[in-house]
């Protein structure tokens, strides 16, 4: 048969390049010895997951601790999951979390040689190679309809044979030169396979970079390679789109594990070098009694999205997703506790080898922490980036008072103090604490446990003693004050020897001024709030508090 008048048959651009002016554009990266190139190559359909941070998280820490290069290629052969503003969400959610390429789809750089990133764009490239595997012998087409393809994945399921095209159930292999022309003619829809060479018996060792030593199995099956739409298929765009992109280390989840066969086969027939492999192990959740990976439809959490609304300090998520990356970087930690967390040496032949366990609980103590040690200027920061984001519009407000809002952090955070709150794990936890320094977002609940004339009296009382410029023991003496005049024992050493003998307490007067002034029985020191608050709301509070 001749090969290149098929090839111009079935694929019949003629403004193509050859195959080899695509080493010169694409020529070999001139990096250091030893400097990785890696890629995140997710599919733009919207949803960018734990798993897509954990593997951007791998790929950007092997890239740059080794002097290389990691960059965003967008996966769009599947028209049909694509979301609009999708990439730009992969870009901004990563960031979010402090990661960044070096280069790829929207992404502003000196560097972006190896383009274009969205495969959609590439069409030429794939055609060109499929058309050289035509040529070749290695790729034929195939006319076979999705109904002939179903009549034989029953057979051989029900022969408990593995499914697939391959063997003698690769039909359109053996065709005539006559058969395909005259399925050319009569206008067949028809795909592009590659023709295996492999066997099945044959096994051999392979190293992959967190798996260690594996043995695969050759492929036999007759993967197509181009669908009818001259669209390639992950395979081959792979295949292609790391060669020429110059990828170095693969990574990649397990799941694509088994089609490795096809992708070393395809590598070998394109004659191109294939690049090292990284598989990295599902992320599971332990659900009752059992461990399972985490579910779209089942685990909020697996959304990245989710840390991002929910407003979880950034990076704790990653920090604790380097925790399970690399099992020593706890120990790293503990002994480098201020360090950058990029100052740590990420090893990729580090990494778990079968499933990792994501454990939330784990993530929040960790934010809760690493908010304890916010300054008040970056936990301002940190709550305001949230609020800009999914706040309310009186959050906004609030916000723009950026010497307001900071005094209110040094009280109910303890921000520069000793004493600091360690109970904050999400942005929304922290701003929801503010809402009573405001009018608008003050909503009191007064629920107090003495009665009307009681309440009344002290709130009165107080409010003519109560001067903003009082410090602290002159605000406390004017409760004692107040204590003593409605009954109340003034010293609360005394009133402990002897309780029954009192009506109440300071304390219980205190009590009844702060659900005055902030709705609940509980709340950091008063006299700080009234003073953050002003005079002036300060005792409207005490005169709406009446009963
Ligand atoms: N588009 C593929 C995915 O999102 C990429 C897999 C790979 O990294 O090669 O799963």
């Amino acid at each position: 048969m001749d090969l290149k008048k098929l090839a111009s048959a079935l694929i019949p651009d003629d403004d193509l390049i050859s195959a080899d002016k695509y080493e010169e554009i694409y020529p070999r990266r001139s990096l250091a010895k030893g400097a990785e190139v890696t890629r995140l190559a997710p599919s733009p359909t919207g949803f960018i997951h734990l798993g897509n941070l954990f593997s951007a998280l791998a790929d950007e820490r092997t890239a740059h601790t080794t002097g290389g290069i990691f960059y965003l290629r967008i996966e769009d052969t599947d028209e049909k999951r694509k979301v609009d503003g999708a990439v730009e969400s992969v870009i901004r959610s990563l960031k979010y979390f402090g990661i960044k390429f070096d280069e790829g789809a929207e992404i502003q750089s000196d560097l972006n040689f190896y383009g274009p990133y969205y495969q959609r764009r590439r069409a030429k490239i794939y055609r060109t190679f499929a058309k050289k595997l035509i040529e070749e012998g290695r790729a034929y087409p195939c006319f076979c309809t999705e109904e002939e393809l179903d009549a034989v994945r029953a057979e051989q399921n029900s022969l408990k044979l593995v499914t697939g095209y391959y063997g003698k159930y690769a039909k359109c292999r053996n065709l005539s030169e006559e058969q395909i022309y005259s399925n050319l003619r009569q206008g067949k829809p028809f795909v592009i396979r590659l023709k295996s060479m492999g066997d099945v018996n044959n096994k051999s060792v392979f190293h992959d970079a967190i798996k260690g030593d594996i043995t695969v199995t050759e492929n036999d099956q007759d993967v197509v390679i181009l669908k009818s739409d001259g669209i390639p298929t992950y395979h081959f765009a792979h295949a292609i789109d790391d060669h020429f992109m110059r990828t170095t280390l693969v990574i990649r989840g397990e799941e694509w594990l088994s089609s490795l066969p096809i992708h070393i086969e395809l590598f070998k027939a394109l004659g191109f070098e294939a690049p090292r492999y990284a598989h990295t192990s599902s992320l599971m959740k332990i659900d009752g009694e059992t461990k399972r990976k985490l579910s779209k439809r089942k685990d909020p959490e697996l959304s990245l999205d989710y840390y991002r609304s929910a407003g979880y300090y950034p990076e704790a998520v990653v920090r604790y997703l380097l925790t399970i990356l690399n099992s020593n970087f706890e120990e790293w930690e503990m002994k480098n506790p201020s360090a950058d967390w990029r100052d740590f040496k990420f090893r990729i032949d580090k990494m778990s080898r079968s499933g990792t366990l994501f454990d939330l609980d784990k993530l929040s103590d960790i934010s809760r922490t690493l908010v304890s040690q916010l300054s008040a200027e970056e936990c301002f920061a940190f709550l305001k980036s949230w609020v800009d984001e999914f706040g309310t519009p009186s959050d906004k407000l609030h916000f723009k008072d950026e010497a307001y809002i900071i005094r209110i952090l040094n009280l109910i955070m303890g921000v520069g103090g000793k004493k600091r709150r360690k109970d904050i794990e999400r942005a929304e936890q922290g701003v929801r604490l503010m809402d009573y320094f405001f009018d608008d977002t003050f909503k009191p609940q007064y629920s107090y446990r003495f009665d009307a004339e009681t309440v009344n009296a002290v709130l009165e009382k107080f409010a003519k003693l109560y001067d903003c410029s009082d410090d602290n023991s002159v605000w406390f003496s004017k409760v004692k004050t107040v204590a003593a005049e409605v009954g109340f024992c003034p010293e609360t050493s005394e009133y402990k020897k002897n309780p029954e003998a009192w009506r109440g307490s300071v304390s219980d007067a205190a009590e009844i001024l702060r659900i005055a002034v902030t709705g609940s029985p509980n709340s950091p020191d008063l006299c700080t709030i009234m003073n953050i608050l002003g005079k002036e709301r300060s005792l409207s509070r005490l005169a709406s508090a009446r009963v």
